[in-house]
C-alpha cells in the first residue's frame, strides 16, 4: 500500500527519506517460482503496486517466455498502481495482464499521488 508505505518504489517515498517500500519475496525465489508455473503451463498472479514491485516480476516473466517460448501463458500482476510506460510495454510483448483495480480511485486519486515522488506521479494508473 503506498498509504502505508509498504508499496515498493524505486525513488522512495518523498516523506520518508531512504524508505523504498517492503519487499515480500527475495527476487531469486520469485524468479524460480515463476519459470517452474511458467514451464508447466501456468499463469502467475503476482501482487505488485510500486514500480520497483513490478519491474522484477515483470523481468521474472519475460525469462520464462525467453527460455520456454513454446508455452502460451499470460501472467498477471494484480494492482499495478505504479507503472511507468517502459514496463507497460514489456508487460504488452508478453501478454501479462495488468489488474488494474479502479475501485481505489474512489478513495481520492489525488491524495494517492501526493504520496509519490514527483517523477512517478504521472504514472498513477488506480
Ligand atoms: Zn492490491
Amino acid at each position: 500500500m503506498l498509504e502505508a508505505g509498504s508499496a515498493q518504489l524505486s525513488l522512495g517515498y518523498p516523506d520518508r527519506p531512504g524508505h523504498r517500500g517492503i519487499p515480500v519475496m527475495p527476487a531469486g525465489e520469485f524468479d524460480e517460482l515463476v519459470d517452474r508455473a511458467h514451464r508447466s503451463g501456468r499463469a502467475v498472479a503476482a501482487h505488485g503496486i510500486g514500480d520497483a514491485a513490478v519491474a522484477p516480476a515483470v523481468a521474472a516473466y519475460e525469462r520464462a517466455h525467453r527460455r520456454w517460448p513454446a508455452r502460451p501463458v499470460r501472467h498477471r500482476i494484480e494492482h499495478l498502481e505504479v507503472c511507468p510506460p517502459e514496463l507497460l510495454r514489456r508487460m504488452h510483448a508478453f501478454d501479462v495482464i495488468a489488474s488494474i483495480q479502479t475501485v481505489f480511485s474512489a478513495g481520492g486519486i489525488e491524495s494517492t499521488r501526493a504520496l509519490l515522488p514527483a517523477p512517478l506521479r504521472p504514472h498513477l494508473h488506480t
